[in-house]
């Protein structure tokens, strides 16, 4: 807790306790005492006439910030297999690495048991090494297990940047490597830069960020983590400017992997794991693999959704009959899994995932920002709705406004024909 009472100095005026916002102090006897409720927000300290309040972090040493160096991507792998999303961030660690400076290297980090042949894949997608930890007691995901791994490999290394994939395992694990190194965590990023012009050049295209106290000229090379902020009604762009490493998580879906190399090399560094059993409070028993079938909206070229605009749970058949016909998988807005028509793992958007096909076909749904934050960077979007004035049609390639119940038949109809068309020339 960096914000603490001196009982020395405490006479107990409560006057603390006033200036509190959060109900953050009690009174224990005659004496304030601050509890968990506290967030560090400070008020306290000048609200108290006897000085008895005060920060333990205020006067902490400075860290040395160059003393930290290169990106780290947390190459996640689930049963020896590769997830996308480490892919995808080795590409984007590439990009940064190389506008910090030449000598700053993209590393990729293997944590597991036995996971010493996707360092192959790792290199080919843009490492230009892999820190390899590997253990027995880091063969399956614990919190504890790979916690005190990434926490003793970041000490010993000191990277730069550390960032990982927004996925279940990614969520669990950044925010405590970042609080057991004491520094910051910016989560659900959907951009990141490092020089101030690139950021500039960004912001001004692409946001409201107001960046007219930046100079382009700065040759910083801090990261810049923006995420969409206040359900997605604006963006934020979060700087970590005292302590190191800098982290981020990235949703899949979110970043580019680069075009793959075959047959690329590179260092391959064995870090000394001292992770015991008794490290682990949990233990992982069996591990059983969900009997539901789910849909990979992440990995689908070509995306259906459908939203509230179905009127019912049965208008989503009316949508698979148009995936199947496409060559897609089913995807939905927050509304239609709200409803109960459809589960939660085929939502996109900001709280469900995040998507780029070449083609999503929106189908009765407005166009809400949590649904675009998800969608938006699709290829080609084509949007059907009955209503000309639907958001949706802001950022659609192709709009066609109509009842989805006549216009997709219609759609289905026309593939048929064309099919058919094709074969017929074919034969
Ligand atoms: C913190 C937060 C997070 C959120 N996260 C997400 C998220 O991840 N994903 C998401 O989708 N939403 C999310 N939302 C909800 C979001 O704000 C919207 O409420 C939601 O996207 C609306 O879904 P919809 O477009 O299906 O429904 P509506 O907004 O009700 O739109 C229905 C559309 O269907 C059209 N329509 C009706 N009948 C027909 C017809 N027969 N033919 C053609 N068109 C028709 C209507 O004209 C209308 O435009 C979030 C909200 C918050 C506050």
């Amino acid at each position: 807790m960096a914000i603490v009472v001196i009982k020395d100095k405490c006479k107990g005026c409560k006057l603390c306790i006033k200036a509190c916002p959060f109900g953050a102090i009690d009174m224990i006897g005659k004496l304030a005492e601050i509890n968990e409720k506290c967030t560090a927000c400070k008020q306290c300290i000048p609200a108290c006439p006897f000085d008895a309040i005060e920060d333990t972090e205020a006067n902490a040493e400075a860290v040395d910030l160059s003393a930290y160096k290169h990106i780290w991507v947390y190459a996640e792998q689930r049963g020896g297999k590769m997830m996308n999303v480490a892919l995808e961030l080795i590409g984007e660690g590439y990009r940064l690495s190389r506008e910090i400076s030449d000598d700053t290297k993209v590393c990729a980090v293997l944590v597991g048991d036995k996971v010493d042949h996707l360092a192959k894949e790792c290199f080919e997608y843009g490492a230009d090494a892999v820190y390899l930890m590997e253990d027995p007691n880091l063969k399956n995901f614990t919190t504890d297990g790979y916690t005190k791994a990434m926490v003793d490999a970041c000490k010993e290394y000191k990277p730069e940047i550390v960032i990982f994939g927004a996925t279940h395992i990614g969520r669990d694990l950044a925010p405590r490597v970042a609080a057991r190194l004491n520094t910051g965590l910016t989560a659900d990023c959907t951009r990141l830069d490092v020089r101030v012009s690139t950021y500039i050049d960004y912001a001004k295209k692409n946001t409201t960020l107001d960046t007219s106290s930046l100079d382009e000229n700065d040759p910083s090379t801090g990261l810049k983590q923006t995420r969409p902020a206040f359900g997605g009604n604006l963006m934020a762009t979060i700087i970590c400017p005292k302590t190191r490493p800098q982290m981020s998580t990235v949703r899949p879906g979110v970043m580019q992997k680069r075009e793959p190399v075959p047959g690329a090399t590179g260092e391959i560094i064995k870090v000394a794991v001292d992770v015991k059993e008794s490290d682990i409070r949990t233990k992982v028993v069996e591990i059983v693999k969900s009997a539901k079938e789910l849909v990979s909206l992440t990995d689908a070229e070509i995306i259906c959704s459908g939203g509230r605009g179905l009127g019912d749970a049965s208008g989503f058949d009316l949508i698979k009959k148009l995936a199947d016909k496409v060559g897609g998988v089913v995807g939905s807005s927050r509304a239609a899994v709200d409803s109960g028509w459809i589960d939660h793992s085929h939502q996109v958007g900001q709280t469900g995932t995040t998507v780029k096909p070449k083609i999503y076909f929106a189908c009765g749904i407005s166009g809400a920002i949590q649904h675009l934050a998800g969608m938006q960077s699709s290829d080609i979007i084509v949007a059907i709705n009955k209503d000309p004035d639907a958001p949706i049609f802001e950022v659609a390639d192709y709009g066609i406004v109509g009842d989805l119940y006549k216009v997709i038949p219609q759609i289905i109809e026309e593939w048929d024909n064309a099919e058919k068309l094709y074969d017929a020339s074919t034969k």
